[in-house]
């Protein structure tokens, strides 16, 4: 009897009203499901034998895994394709911490649909693009490490989507002029704010494509100013730094490859 009614649970559901819920097979938790398959009499056990094994092969095959409360996720330098980081992120809905490390640079394209799954990010460190073009995730973390290339979208979108954020982080990464002033302007409570071997670029896009360009000064006046209600300022005194003294400087100092070789970037 069970069983029958459970056959028709899946059409029952469709017309479900009222409080009494009516579930699908899907929604069966396994050993209640087993429990139920074993009460089917003796002469059916050959069927049962195999519908065990085919639900034991499904449970494998399909995608009903429950979800992994796990909060935390750092990846390496070995990248995985695209679909990839979308099955481990639809399986780690409560995910708050996530780590991108620096040597992939500007690669950020294989992270791009996983990221819809991963809403309620608190601490992150991300490649620049992927953060301008999934910003709408952000906008619970407080705690945002970007390297790469921070152009006047990025610094826009720093100042506008991430209304939580009390610790920024900002090393190594090339700026816009106007980058850092325009962050500024939208974190007034800013608590920490690292800047450590970064600097100023004119042309972000080519700096973007090289992986290294030469500096400007900062405007140091209107970001000390802007930057007074901060609790702690980590940056580098140019004079006692090598590598913000350098008269190049990479925006992906851990890049590996060709790029990262200025020598050879002159022949590119
Ligand atoms: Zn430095």
């Amino acid at each position: 009897m069970r069983l029958k009614a459970a056959r028709l649970s899946r059409a029952a559901s469709r017309a479900e009203t009222g409080p009494t819920m009516v579930r699908s097979w899907d929604d069966l938790n396994y050993d209640i499901l087993m429990g139920i398959i074993n009460r089917v009499p003796w002469r059916c056990r050959l069927y049962v034998a195999c519908l065990r094994r085919y639900l034991c092969f499904l449970k494998h095959m399909l995608d009903i895994k429950a979800v992994d409360s796990c909060s935390a996720l750092c990846i390496g330098e070995t990248v995985l394709k695209a679909h990839k980081y979308v099955y481990i992120a639809k399986r780690t809905p409560s995910l708050q911490w996530l780590v991108i490390s620096e040597a992939l640079c500007y690669r950020y394209s294989c992270f791009m649909q996983a990221m819809r799954y991963w809403r309620k990010l608190k601490k992150v460190k991300c490649p620049v693009d992927l953060f301008v073009f999934r910003s709408v995730c952000f906008e619970k973390v407080e705690s945002l490490q970007l390297f790469g290339v921070v152009y006047d979208a990025a610094a826009i979108a720093i100042r506008d989507r991430c209304p939580r954020l009390r610790r920024l982080y900002l090393i190594s990464c090339a700026l816009s002029i106007t980058a850092l002033s325009t962050i500024l302007d939208g974190h007034k409570r800013l608590e920490v704010l690292a800047t450590r071997h970064s600097f100023c670029v004119r042309d972000c896009s080519k700096t973007a494509r090289i992986g290294i360009s030469q500096s400007v000064e900062w405007n140091e006046e209107e970001i000390r100013c802007k930057a007074a209600g901060i609790k702690l300022h980590l940056r580098c005194t140019k004079q006692h730094c090598p590598k913000c003294s350098a008269t190049w400087k990479h925006c992906y100092p851990k890049m590996k490859g060709r790029l990262a070789n200025y020598r050879c970037w002159r022949y590119i």
